[in-house]
Parts: structure tokens; C-alpha cells; sequence
């Protein structure tokens, strides 16, 4: 059992070395960027397990072996969350096609987590692909009624949100719960988005009340509902 769950951490490890790239490419492919594992530094190419920031942090000092310069703390976040959330998946799921709905999940999460951190977006590549994956995924469980139900819920909800506020919550936001309501069903998807509304007025007011951020800053949102998500369908379901 023990090996098993590290085998399961090792293999989320290396998705989240490939989840890097995409992380790393997708604010840059109109520059042509690389889906190769690259050095954000000096943009050398990185060969063999210095590939895999958690071996690089380990193993070469945290450094880029090309101009020395640190590896981003980012990429071993990725790689470790990828790794424990791999590791809840294991312990979680019921049965094969339980499973695969929730590894998927997780490999669409993590992605949009970090890109929403860093530059406010969600990107239609994942959630528009994520929202027919889950509904496929719900269909195969017996879960389409709810599916349907979350995604029309969760959707709407944030879409009338984002319409009043215009600003904060965003499309992008409506198309992540959307996606979450497909995977999960309707009663999850309601308990993650309390969750990601009480963690957002939480920590906006932690970081107003400590003036961190302005009342003009913009704090995206998507990480909040994303922690949401993750708690309801790992921790809580
Ligand atoms: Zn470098």
C-alpha cells in the first residue's frame, strides 16, 4: 500500500514537470515559446531528471546547471502539488473510471491554478475541453443529471456575477465553476464554491487589512474556487 501511494507521488511528480511546461508555454506561444522543459533564466534547455525541478532541487543545489541561477520555487510547487493531490486521488477514488475523472481533474487544476496566480487568466484550452471531459467522465458514472445541474448552476451563477460586477470575477471564473459542476455534480460543485467564496473574502481581507494589496488590485479569483474544488471533491466528498 505504502509503495503504491509513492509510487502514485512519483508519477503525479512527473505530470507536474510536464504541467510546468505547459504552465511555462502558454503565456508565450505567440512568441513561438517551447514545450520543452526550459530554464526560465537564460532559456536553456533542460536534459534528463533535470527536468524534474523536485530531482534539480535536490539533487543539483536548486540551481539551472547552464548560468546557476535558481530554479523558480513555482516549478517545485507544481511538482509537489501534483504529487500529494496524485496521492489523495489514490486513496479517494472508487473504482477505474473514478479514478481517471479525478486525475483528470487534478491535471486541469493545477495548470489553471498557477496561470491564474500569475497572469489572471484561465485559459479556454482547459476549462472548454475540461467542462466535455467531465461531462463524458459524469455520463460514465451514472452522474449526468447532476452533472448538467452543476454545470448550469455553477456556471450561471458566476456568468450573472461577473456580468454585475464587471471586474473580479470574471468569464474565465464562470467557465472554471462550469467545468467544476461538469466533474462534480451539483452538490459538490455548491460546497466548493462556498468554499472558494469564503476563502476569497477571507484572504482579500487579510491582505487589504495589511495593505499587501490595494482596493483597486485586482486578485484573481480562480485560485480560491480552484482550493474549492480540490477540498470538495478530495478532502470532503
Ligand atoms: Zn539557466
Amino acid at each position: 500500500m505504502v509503495w503504491r501511494l509513492v509510487g502514485v507521488f512519483v508519477l503525479g511528480v512527473l505530470a507536474g514537470s510536464m504541467l510546468n511546461r505547459f504552465i511555462y508555454w502558454w503565456p508565450r506561444q505567440e512568441e513561438g515559446g517551447t514545450l520543452q522543459s526550459a530554464c526560465p533564466h537564460c532559456g536553456n534547455l533542460w536534459q534528463g531528471l533535470e527536468q524534474i525541478s523536485l530531482w534539480g532541487l535536490c539533487f543539483s543545489g536548486g540551481r539551472c546547471h547552464y548560468c546557476g541561477d535558481h530554479i523558480p520555487l513555482r516549478y517545485v510547487l507544481v511538482e509537489l502539488m501534483t504529487g500529494i493531490l496524485f496521492v489523495l486521488v489514490a486513496l479517494r477514488g472508487q473504482g477505474a473510471l473514478d479514478l481517471i475523472r479525478l486525475f483528470l481533474f487534478v491535471l486541469l487544476l493545477v495548470p489553471l491554478f498557477f496561470i491564474d496566480l500569475k497572469h489572471h487568466r484561465l485559459p479556454n484550452i482547459l476549462t472548454m475541453p475540461g467542462i466535455a471531459l467531465g461531462f463524458a467522465l459524469s455520463a460514465g458514472l451514472g452522474q449526468l443529471k447532476s452533472a448538467i445541474a452543476g454545470f448550469v448552476v455553477g456556471g450561471g451563477v458566476l456568468f450573472l456575477v461577473a456580468l454585475i460586477t464587471r471586474g473580479g470575477i470574471g468569464m474565465g471564473d464562470a467557465k472554471l465553476q462550469a467545468m467544476v459542476g461538469a466533474f462534480l455534480g451539483l452538490r459538490l460543485m455548491l460546497i466548493s464554491l462556498a468554499i472558494g467564496i469564503i476563502l476569497g473574502g477571507v484572504v482579500g481581507l487579510v491582505l487589504l487589512l495589511f495593505q499587501i494589496r490595494g482596493r483597486k488590485d485586482m486578485i484573481p479569483y480562480g485560485p480560491f474556487l480552484i482550493t474549492g474544488a480540490i477540498l470538495a471533491s478530495l478532502v470532503i466528498a
